[in-house]
């Protein structure tokens, strides 16, 4: 790892501030100390896929990607589900997002799995750094004021949750439900920051050290083909052929035709053939330390051209 990959001063976990975070994970524990059976195994799953596809197809897709198009009621009510995945606001995680790809695996990027599995998987989330909205880079989504509201409030759905679960089914339900269910879809969803940029296989030439994993796809309804997604992010599917299971992208076409969303997009027949690393295409994604190398040797001989090297070109304020 270089220099530029090592985490900042004020990159260090704050673990009293982590401390609901770690809670979370001994009740989820705590699921199998009550009797249980098919039915909590069940509602455990099916909350589970249920909010994961609210991630991928709201969070992820819509907001961060804008790949497909929907009403205001219907945003509203699909941020709504993503909140209820408790991982944080739509407008954080949106922005966070498109951060992660316009740097993707470069120093700018928080959580690159260059900086240690452990970081980008959660690591990142549990420093104090990365807290607060990046307006900046969810600007047009910022402009409503109902997912601004959820994106400060997006507690109140998952408690909700938790609260119906109890009243509904008691304790089992409440363990098995929501904290069980929970800590899994948490994880789950992590992998794709972590794990989706170590292992598995590439097709697509990238700039980053993306990948592509059945296991991870059924997973994380379809997210698993993070290659596809990192060579061509604005498509509504991240499965490109048939074979690439892709349980949002499904869900998402059975919405187009009832008209719940619309203008869904989808890869051209040229660019899924474009790039292709099977057809000897350089791809300095899986050459990661000699792409730094390259970024370095330039960095240098701009310097040496006595251009502006990289951060020289801000004003000077007292503040430096
Ligand atoms: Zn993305
Ligand atoms: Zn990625």
């Amino acid at each position: 790892m270089t220099e530029a990959y090592l985490n900042a001063p004020d990159e260090h976990i704050d673990w009293i501030k982590s401390i609901p975070f770690i809670a979370v994970h001994l009740l989820a524990a705590g699921a199998f100390f009550f009797d249980f059976g098919w039915q909590e195994v069940v509602l455990c799953l099916s909350l589970y896929y249920v909010r994961m596809f609210f991630i991928t197809a709201g969070y992820h897709r819509y907001f961060a990607h804008r790949s497909y198009k929907m009403g205001r009621v219907m945003q509203f009510l699909m941020a709504v589900g993503g909140s209820l995945a408790t991982q944080k606001g739509v407008l954080w995680w949106a922005g966070h997002h498109r951060h992660h790809h316009r740097y993707s695996d470069q120093p700018e990027d928080v959580h690159s799995p260059r900086r240690g599995l452990f970081w980008s998987h959660v690591g990142w989330i549990l420093c104090n750094k990365y807290d607060e909205t990046p307006w900046d880079n969810i600007k047009d989504f910022a402009r409503f004021p109902e997912l601004r509201w959820l994106n400060r409030f997006h507690l109140v759905p998952p408690v909700l949750l938790a609260v119906g679960l109890f009243l509904v089914g008691g304790w089992s339900w409440l363990f098995w439900g929501y904290f069980l269910s929970t800590v899994l879809l948490w994880h789950g969803t992590f992998t794709i920051n972590s794990l989706m940029h170590v292992w598995g296989r590439r097709r697509y030439v990238t700039t980053d050290t993306s990948r592509n994993s059945m296991l991870l796809a059924l997973i994380t309804c379809g997210e698993g083909w993070h290659n596809n997604h990192h060579y061509y992010q604005s498509t509504a599917n991240q499965g490109f052929f048939w074979w690439e299971i892709d349980l949002s992208y499904y869900v998402l076409k059975a919405m187009s035709r009832v008209g719940l969303v619309k203008d869904l997009r989808t890869p051209s027949e040229a660019v899924l053939k474009r790039n292709r690393i099977a057809d000897g295409h350089h791809d300095v994604g899986l050459l990661g330390p000699l792409q730094e190398k390259v970024a370095e040797g330039a960095a240098r001989a701009r310097a040496a051209a006595g251009k502006l090297v990289d951060g020289a070109a801000r004003p000077v304020t007292t503040a430096d």
